[in-house]
């Protein structure tokens, strides 16, 4: 059953996206080759608590870390380890932070530099169908329009998404109704209505969209082991309007390297 939002449940909601924002900044300030990814975690979790939140992943269902860390052909949900980071490396940062009662989610996946131009190509595009799938959460339309659009703009470049998993709805809960899958029919799924608030988070591989789940319970890779891609955002939607809740600008301020628009 979905939560609706009232407009104050939102303010609250923005709230927690302005701290989990700045979390995503903090952790991208480290991001550079030789980092472990515990140290990041590390970061994240320090944020959050010194302004009052509490980390949304920390013990969600006994999940044990405050961020997901994801590197190359892990897709989502991959643990903060003693990995070090390297050049060429891909390594998606998943982040979500209860404050004032409500929880807010989002991610990015962040390229080294000396990574592979189609590598690069697969997250600028990508990042792109998420905006693709925001355009299409309005009153109105149908959560089928969201997958429609993030599925039929990336797999004209061969790439493959990821079915097992999706975008959801966020509020008290971390994850709420409705989900939000990456692929879908126009027109089918969900209506779309005012004070809906729900995350979109494309999971983009560049090969198959098989996945393989590791035995830790949680780790998920692509099968044809080739890299994968993740962003997500949360939006909030009005009767005529639609909010994007969450924001990427403080974390690309804080990237050493500036990627975006390089592989076009
Ligand atoms: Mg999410
Ligand atoms: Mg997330």
């Amino acid at each position: 059953m979905v939560q609706y939002k009232t407009d104050s449940d939102i303010q609250l909601i923005k709230e927690s996206a302005q701290v989990l924002a700045r979390t995503h900044a903090e952790v991208a300030k480290a991001i550079k080759p030789g980092v472990k990814t515990n140290k990041l975690d590390k970061i994240a979790e320090e944020y959050i608590r010194d302004h009052n939140g509490v980390p949304s992943f920390l013990n969600y269902h006994s999940f044990p870390a405050s961020l997901c860390i994801s590197v190359n052909d892990v897709v989502v949900h991959g643990f903060p380890s003693d990995y070090e980071l390297k050049e060429g490396d891909v390594v998606s940062i998943d982040c979500g932070v209860l404050y004032k009662g409500f929880h807010s989610d989002s991610a990015y996946t962040y390229p080294l530099e000396g990574v592979k131009e189609d590598v690069l190509r697969l997250l600028d595009r990508t990042l792109e169908s998420l905006y693709l799938g925001i355009a299409q959460a309005k009153a109105g339309n149908r959560i089928g329009d969201i997958g429609f659009a993030v599925q039929n703009f990336v797999e004209q470049f061969g790439y493959g998404v990821v079915r097992e998993l999706v975008g959801h709805g966020v509020g008290r809960s971390l994850h709420e109704d409705p989900e939000v899958p990456n692929y879908g029919k126009r027109g089918k799924g969900p209506k779309i209505q005012p004070g809906m608030v729900f995350a979109i988070e494309p999971m983009i591989n560049m090969g198959t969209k098989k996945v393989i789940q590791e035995r830790d319970g949680w780790t998920i890779r692509t099968q044809d082991k080739r890299p994968s891609a993740h962003f997500e955002h949360m939006v909030a939607i009005y009767k005529d309007r639609t909010e994007i809740l969450t924001t990427h600008e403080y974390l690309e301020e804080s990237y050493s390297f500036k990627w975006r628009n390089k592989s076009r």
